[in-house]
């Protein structure tokens, strides 16, 4: 039993640290850079701190004899004093050979006297005179095994060689300085060490927080609540990661209710059309069958029918096709002006019939590169659906401009219009605006798609202006073409 806590103890232990979490690697970047740092520190006060400690002060004693020297030069009162104070306060050993007698100012620790340095004293002294120099210094090892020392002598009067001034200083730190550093050393390395673990605490639970809020956002969305709010706060990158989430969460909330409005005007539309058609079988077995003229009748309404859920199916494909681009267009050179044209052409009957008045604004003929069929397509959808969407304004233009290099294409009604905030779903598949539901206008919702599978396509610019009860303006616009040089021939000779 025992055992079994304590595996599972391990395993829980095993899974909470995560080597590639941004608290794990926060923590042990501050760790090592905070162990790099003490053992810099350490290095450099073991390794570097006895030669760079000698260097300093080397340079500081002959700096001590140089203003000796100038004293001494100036103003002989007084001088005692200051050799004094200077060999106490600097822990050196001075002495000054004048004429006849030895002037010692012992100022190092030990108090070793003139004794102990005689030796070094009359070799280093020696050393200057067969020197051609003012003064002249060596370091030599200290008898007593704790470092070196430095030797130094000079002509300390400017006019004679009688007057010496020699220093002997020590070139080791004193133990106990040693020891307080090491200690101060060993109080730091425990500062920076806490510090910065507190630190890389602090701030992995600041960087990883608003990213745990995210994951825990995200998890409830993967789990169908589209209600979630992304809250990045803290950072400008999560806040920006928390803004682009809340927009893809919106999208998919959008596309979730399209997909459910799809399925259901798909069925709708598949579903009219069958129940129509099994209506109208079973009234010709019942009722109809054996009376010629109205099985006719009802049989032409099942044509129909059939006719109305082929097209249906046609559009269908023909969008599927269209958006995975799996279209080949029949690309040739041909005049838009006459295409559009022949589209209005093909209304004109239904204006005379339905009492609709359909005007064609040509312009100069324009030569586009595209597939003649699916453009006239296009156009025919325009002006279908104006035709549609009219309502009691049954007055449609059909216009055409050119400017330099560009043909635009605009389709105006004066119907119904398109409300401002379902204007941008128009081109969406399936889509049909609110008030078209409520007329119960007829319609795939495909026609629109289709169209700007077609123009975008062919890479052109298309788009819709419309305001709500006053009508709309559904256009396209392409680049021109010269003239291609067969139809001028053509037309020379005709
Ligand atoms: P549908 O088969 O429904 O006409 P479309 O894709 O051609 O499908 O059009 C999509 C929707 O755009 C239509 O259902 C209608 O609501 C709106 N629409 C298209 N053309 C017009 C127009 N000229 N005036 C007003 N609304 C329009």
């Amino acid at each position: 039993m025992a055992d079994h806590t304590g595996k599972r103890a391990s395993k829980r232990a095993r899974r909470r640290i995560d080597t590639s979490s941004i608290k794990t690697t926060t923590l042990l970047s501050f760790v090592v850079f905070a162990l790099f740092l003490v053992m810099v520190l350490w290095g450099l006060s073991n390794f570097f701190l006895n030669s760079f400690y000698e260097r300093a002060r080397s340079q500081e004693v002959i700096r001590t004899a140089e203003t000796l020297e100038t004293q001494f030069r100036q103003n002989n009162f007084g001088f005692g004093s200051l050799a004094l104070q200077t060999a106490s306060s600097n822990n050196i050993y001075i002495r000054i050979d004048v004429t006849d007698e030895a002037l010692i100012f012992d100022g190092t620790r030990e108090a070793e006297g003139s004794d102990t340095f005689e030796e070094d004293i009359n070799r280093i002294k020696a050393k200057l005179e067969a020197s051609a120099t003012e003064s002249i210094s060596e370091t030599r090892r200290d008898p007593s095994g704790m470092g070196s020392r430095l030797v130094y002598a000079s002509y300390i009067s400017a006019s004679s060689t009688d007057n010496v001034l020699c220093i002997i200083a020590p070139l080791y730190p004193d133990p106990v300085t040693v020891r307080i550093l090491r200690d101060m050393l060993i109080y730091i390395s425990f500062i920076v060490l806490v510090v910065s673990l507190l630190l890389a605490f602090a701030l992995s639970v600041r960087l990883s927080a608003p990213i745990e809020k995210l994951t825990r956002s995200a998890t409830e969305l993967s789990k169908g609540s589209h209600d979630v709010y992304f809250d990045g706060a803290g950072f400008t990158e999560t806040k920006e990661l928390a803004r682009a989430l809340n927009k893809a969460s919106y999208e998919m909330e959008r596309t979730d209710f399209y997909q459910r409005e799809i399925i259901a005007n798909v069925s709708h539309d598949l579903k009219t059309p069958l129940t129509m058609i099994r209506s109208y079988a079973e009234k010709i077995i019942d009722i109809t069958g054996d009376n010629p003229e109205k099985r006719n009748a009802d049989l032409n309404v099942i044509i129909s029918e059939t006719e109305h859920l082929n097209r249906l199916v046609t559009d269908m494909l023909s969008v599927s096709n269209l958006q995975s681009n799996n279209v080949v267009l029949n690309m040739e050179t041909f005049d838009l002006v006459e295409a559009a044209e022949s589209v209005y052409e093909s209304f004109l009957a239904l204006a005379t019939s339905e009492g609709f008045e359909i005007h064609f604004h040509p312009c100069k003929p324009a030569y586009i590169v595209g597939d003649r069929t699916r453009m006239t397509q296009v156009m025919t959808n325009f002006v279908s659906n104006a035709v549609k969407y009219s309502g009691d304004n049954k007055y449609i233009d059909i216009r055409l401009s050119k400017s330099s290099k560009k043909v635009t294409f605009h389709c105006i009604d004066h119907g119904m219009g398109i409300p401002s905030d379902e204007i941008g779903h128009v081109w969406d598949k399936y889509y049909r605006t609110s008030a078209n539901h409520e007329r119960g206008i007829e319609g795939t919702g495909l026609g629109l798609a289709i169209v700007k599978g077609i123009l975008n396509l062919h890479g052109a610019k298309y788009g819709v202006e419309s305001e709500e009860g006053k009508g709309s303006d559904f256009w396209f616009e392409m680049e021109t073409v010269k003239k291609p040089a067969a139809e001028d021939t053509e037309k020379k000779d005709g």
